[in-house]
């Protein structure tokens, strides 16, 4: 339905419809019924390429682009029909074959309810097209990289993209490496067997010119930069003898961020004008710069998450995928063997506490720089983290897994020079084998680790290799270690107590504090295996202060109870003794539990007072307290009695295994008797511990020894059994 002014007639009407037809934006065309144009307007001209002229004589079939041909005639069906269409569709542009996209809308031309012909307009959305196609494609890649795709299948991707992209033109992407032989190449498929063929043959490095040579020298290149490198000639010429017009090419890396190989690309010009040409490598430059770009950011992110930071060697996740597949690797019933190294550098931590931590990471930076150097290509060497360091060593036998380790201690020997100081640094070195010692990368870490603690058990700066009876030693004691942590708060001490008998009067004069420990995993654990746990870690100090408090206050209880005048002995060990608060902390707990101090005895051993003068003023601080000082498993130590001359000692107390053969062994007797008369020489009471049989008592009672404690009086007990005691008459 046409709307009208009454005061244009028929004649201005069509001159409207001529005017709109002819000075249109967009392509005006008519067709009759056969599709033959019948009007073709000045913009259509343009667009198509082909004169109003010769367009009179045409088909617009003959334009189409022949994937739209199908699509194309329908819409037209349709309009013949008597529908109205708008529709997609792409032509080829006269000479250049240059494809054209469009949007046409097409409606029938009308005379009465009759059809004869169709009139529409055309609009070139080539640019936006190209626009998309650009973003798709790069959302693609972008998405392959992200999720990891294989960089062979981003490149299939990118082969038909470009093809695509570029409309037809040839395009080709290569890889080689390093001696320049291929390694990947996709190329499009309308690209000549000849032009494969002949990149086939074109050496890539610096001695033959070639397209990845620039890249593989890491020059830039740009599009510009073709033909005025005179590496890129001689490839020039022959691509340009395969009517390729321009090449791009960008060098690939590995994890190491080494230049492996390159990565480049070779367009057609042929299907279009080189300008247009010119601008299509320009955004496929963008597009492939960007697609490195991505690839370089991924493996940056890749190295990171493989590698340690500090001294870029493989970290632990890099270092148990490559046992994992050195373990898949390895011919066992050939006889092959993995070795597996856990290295830890000797007090580190003095390095750190006493130069600052910049020299101590510069330290490990030297020491990681030079192991590797001393291990060469043959081995994986990683950074656990810390100082603890790993190494892989494949197939390898145990002799030459215990070379490899020599090798590595006498490497670190030679000192360092950190900022004008010279740092002498050790390691300590553990190995475990497969298959023999295990079959995961877990289990033959940890048990490279047992051999590591070993090894700086005897001493360190040495080597060992896995022994299973070390580990279940190691074992349980990180178990005991481990649950020792958490049975203070889970109340899981007792304190037992033994009696201390006078030998003169026959009378309950004390008592000893002997701590128990029951836990539901280690069970009952002797404090012979406890406490130097507890020592080592620190917690003695907190187990010390609880045994203190614990026994006073239940001496307070038998105080109160009508056991005055006894005693009570408290084992101290030598972390606690050097505590700085050890003094305060005594006397709080008497002040805390109501105690007077003379009623408690502190025991220490000899090895407590190797450092003299340190150990003097302790006791002294101890003895002014008003507290008893007990020497404990006297003879077991320096057994000279010369020194305690100047501690002010209450009282010794003659080792067990001492007591034992007492009344077999003459010598023993000997040794005895001499350290109860001497020790009377000094003033000092002696108490025998571990007396069991009637025989050592008498043997003890003729030479005058002041107590004793042993099962032959009572074990130690708990409390409640305590006070039942009755000394036998
Ligand atoms: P110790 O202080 O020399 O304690 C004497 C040890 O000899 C106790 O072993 C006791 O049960 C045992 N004993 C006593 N009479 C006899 C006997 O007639 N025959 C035999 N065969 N053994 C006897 P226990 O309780 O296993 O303690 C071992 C060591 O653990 C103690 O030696 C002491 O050094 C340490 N210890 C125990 N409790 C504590 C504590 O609360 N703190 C600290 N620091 N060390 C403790
Ligand atoms: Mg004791
Ligand atoms: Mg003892």
């Amino acid at each position: 339905m046409i709307f009208m002014q009454p005061n244009i007639n028929s004649n201005s009407l069509k001159e409207v419809y001529k005017s709109l037809f002819d000075f249109n934006h967009d392509a005006c065309y008519a067709l009759d019924m056969d599709g033959n144009f019948t009007l073709f307007n000045e913009e259509a001209v343009k667009i198509t390429g082909y004169s109003a002229e010769e367009s009179l004589k045409m088909n617009f079939v003959s334009l189409l682009h022949e994937d739209y041909f199908e699509d194309t005639i329908q819409h037209f069906k349709r309009v013949t029909q008597g529908h109205r269409e708008r529709f997609e569709t792409t032509i080829l542009k006269k000479d250049s074959g240059e494809q054209v996209h469009l949007l046409l809308t097409a409606v029938p031309i009308m005379v009465g309810r009759k059809v004869l012909g169709v009139v529409g307009c055309a609009q070139d959305i080539t640019k936006k097209k190209e626009l998309e196609a650009l973003l798709n494609g790069q959302n693609l890649i972008l998405k392959m990289i992200a999720k990891g795709t294989p960089f062979s299948e981003v490149l299939d991707r990118i082969v038909l993209f470009i093809e695509r992209f570029t409309h037809g033109a040839l395009c080709s992407i290569m890889i080689a490496d390093k001696e320049g032989k291929r390694l990947l190449h996709g190329s499009s498929p309308s690209l000549p067997a000849a032009y494969n063929e002949a990149v086939d043959g074109v050496p890539i490095g610096p001695s033959a010119g070639s397209c990845g040579t620039a890249a593989y020298l890491r020059r830039s290149v740009t599009v510009t930069d073709i033909g005025t490198d005179p590496l890129w000639k001689e490839y020039r010429d022959l691509a340009l003898s395969y009517g390729l017009q321009a090449c791009w090419s960008s060098p690939v890396f590995d994890d190491d961020q080494r230049v492996v190989g390159t990565f480049g690309m070779y367009y057609s010009g042929t299907t279009s004008p080189r300008e247009k040409d010119m601008k299509i490598i320009q955004k496929a430059t963008d597009l492939t710069s960007l697609v490195i770009q991505h690839y370089q950011a991924k493996e940056k992110i890749d190295f990171m998450a493989y590698h340690d930071a500090l001294t870029g060697l493989p970290n632990r996740r890099l270092f148990d995928k490559r046992v994992e597949a050195a373990i898949d690797g390895t011919n066992v019933n050939e006889g092959e063997k993995l070795c597996l190294m856990f290295l830890d550098l000797d007090r580190f931590k003095n390095v750190n506490d006493s130069l600052g931590h910049s020299i101590g990471d510069k330290l490990l930076m030297y020491v990681s720089a030079k192991l590797v150097n001393c291990l060469g290509d043959g081995a994986t060497f990683s950074r656990q983290g810390g100082d603890e360091f790993t190494i892989l060593l494949e197939h390898t036998t145990k002799e030459e897994a215990r070379a490899v380790a020599q090798k590595i201690l006498d490497t670190l020997a030679e000192p360092f020079v950190i900022e004008g100081t010279d740092i002498f640094i050790t390691t300590s070195v553990g190995m475990s084998l497969y298959p023999d010692d295990g079959e995961d990368v877990g289990v033959l870490l940890s048990k490279a680790d047992v051999a590591m603690y070993q090894a700086k058990k005897q001493g360190r700066n040495n080597f060992q290799t896995y022994d299973v009876l070390l580990d279940k030693k190691a074992f349980e004691k990180l178990q005991i270690e481990n649950e020792l942590r958490k049975a203070l708060e889970r109340n899981e001490f007792e304190l037992n107590y033994q009696p201390i008998i006078n030998l003169c009067t026959n009378n309950l004069t004390g008592a000893e504090a002997l701590i128990r420990w029951n836990n539901e995993k280690c069970g009952n654990v002797s404090p012979q295996q406890f406490i130097p746990i507890a020592e080592e870690t620190g917690m003695i100090v907190e187990i010390g202060e609880w045994v203190l408090k614990t026994a006073l206050l239940q001496l307070k209880n038998w105080h109160l109870d009508g056991m005055a005048g006894l005693t009570m002995s408290v084992n101290l060990s030598i972390r606690q003794f050097y505590q700085p608060n050890l003094i305060k902390m005594i006397s709080d707990t008497l002040v805390e539990t109501g105690v007077e101090p003379r009623f408690l005895t502190i025991e220490i051993t000899e090895s407590m007072t190797m450092d003299v003068e340190t150990a003097s003023v302790i006791l002294h601080e101890l003895k002014k307290l008003g507290v008893n000082i007990s020497i404990d498993d006297f003879g077991t130590g320096y057994s000279s009695l010369s020194y305690l001359k100047r501690f002010p000692i209450d009282h010794l107390k003659i080792d067990r295994c001492f007591i034992r053969d007492i009344t077999d062994n003459k010598s023993d007797e000997n040794i005895a008797t001499t350290i109860i008369l001497m020790a009377h020489n000094l003033g000092l009471s002696v108490i025998a511990e571990g007396v069991e049989t009637e025989g050592q008592l008498q043997l003890l009672k003729q030479h005058r020894c002041n107590a004793a404690q042993g099962y032959l009086f009572s074990k130690p007990v708990p409390a409640e059994e305590f006070i039942t005691f009755k000394v036998p008459s």
